[in-house]
């Protein structure tokens, strides 16, 4: 751990900007990589479980740790994290799940990544090792630090462990399908969360709604036979949600063949409230999270994207794009800006870390 606090304290001397990098599969999302690339999944002191803990139910990883090797040890354990992060190309490191925060389909149902971390410890921009909260859920210091990591991307220091709270793979999951317009299906989504099933995902795409219910056998089989629709087969079931979580998916991989073949369009990630009406706009759509988070797919100008999006009362990521000269998240204003600013100003006075990657 020296020798990585004094390639920080140097860089931080010399001024030097650093990329912090774990396997690099998000380093399309955000604004664009500055600084010199510092593979941090090849760093041994960064690398392995330190602590799995399944009666407490939590476990404690370096920050380079693969999160396939992570998801092996839980899996083995009949564990796993609630957020269901993403693996995109089967890469993804516990480092990178913190910076981007990007969750999987259970993400409104069983909480996403701020709410499965315990604690970190971190390097901030002097060089200096710091531990915030630990393996039980308290929060002693006020101001949660940890969870401000949650989607900093990197901009706040390297973070070196974490430590997250774990659940059991649940007994029993079914998965309905039915055909439905994206109108009913937002509907029928929200009217579902109301009712306190065991939802764990919801998706819309393409004239099907896909709702997930997992749990106690019993409880998950009351809930489908009032739901009805059609129970799909488990191996289709899983395929569709691991293609969704890990955007292999054909949504997905057909928007990044669009992308690639030059015709314009960019995939936008909104945060909406969930009962947001169907948006009008050209290109495609997916909805998930209970309507909560809407995929477009279009080639609309970021500028009505984003005033669309504030409209609905939400904000508008742009996720990936071949032009990315417009700002890939919605730009802090007021009081928020002046809180990031300050935080970015305590963690990382010289500005070393990952520079300009949040805009
Ligand atoms: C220091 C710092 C600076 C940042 N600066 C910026 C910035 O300038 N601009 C910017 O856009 N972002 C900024 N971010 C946010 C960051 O980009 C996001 O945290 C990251 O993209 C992941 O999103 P999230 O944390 O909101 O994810 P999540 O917590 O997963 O939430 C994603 C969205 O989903 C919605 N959602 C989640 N659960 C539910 C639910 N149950 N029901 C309904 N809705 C739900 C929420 O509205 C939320 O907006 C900053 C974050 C930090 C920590």
């Amino acid at each position: 751990m020296d020798s990585l606090r004094s390639r920080v304290r140097d860089a931080a001397a010399q001024g030097q900007a650093l990329e912090l990098v774990g396997h690099g599969s998000k380093r399309f999302y955000g604004e664009a990589p500055q600084g010199q690339p510092w593979v941090l999944s090849r760093e041994p002191a960064l690398c392995g479980l330190r602590a799995h803990e399944p009666a407490e139910l939590y476990v404690t990883a370096g920050a380079g740790t693969p999160l396939r090797e992570l998801e092996a040890q839980l899996g083995s354990q009949g564990q796993q994290l609630g957020c269901e992060p993403p693996r995109f190309g089967g890469e993804g490191t516990v480092g990178g799940l913190i910076a981007t925060a990007l969750a999987g389909p259970a993400r409104p149902y069983w909480g996403g990544v701020r709410d499965a971390l315990l604690g970190l410890t971190l390097i901030d921009g002097r060089g200096e090792l710091l531990k915030f909260g630990g393996t039980v859920m308290k929060n002693v210091a006020g101001f949660d630090v940890a969870r401000a990591m949650c989607g900093a991307m990197g901009t706040l220091g390297l973070i070196t462990e974490a430590s997250f709270k774990l659940m059991p793979i649940p007994q029993a999951q079914v998965t309905l399908r039915f055909d439905a317009t994206q109108d009913d299906a937002i509907y029928a989504a929200n009217q579902a969360a109301l009712q306190g099933l065991p939802l764990s995902a919801s998706a819309w795409w393409n004239g099907s709604l896909l709702l997930r219910l997992s749990g106690l056998e019993a409880s998950v089989r009351a809930a489908a036979k009032r739901l009805g629709g059609d129970a799909l087969p488990v191996d289709l079931a899983l395929g569709f949600w691991n293609g969704l979580r890990h955007q292999s998916d054909e949504f997905f991989a057909g928007a990044v063949r669009a992308i690639q073949a030059g015709s314009g369009v960019a995939i936008w990630r909104l945060s909406l409230p969930p009962t947001t009406p169907v948006l009008k706009v050209p290109g495609e759509q997916l909805i998930e999270w209970g309507g909560a988070l809407r995929w477009l797919v279009t080639p609309l100008a970021a500028q009505a994207v984003r005033e669309l999006a504030e409209r609905a009362g939400g904000h508008a990521t742009l996720y990936a794009a071949l032009d990315k000269s417009a700002p890939a998240f919605t730009p802090a204003q007021g009081a928020e800006a002046q809180i990031r600013a300050r935080l970015k100003s305590e963690f990382d006075p010289k500005g070393i870390f990952n520079p300009g990657r949040l805009g």
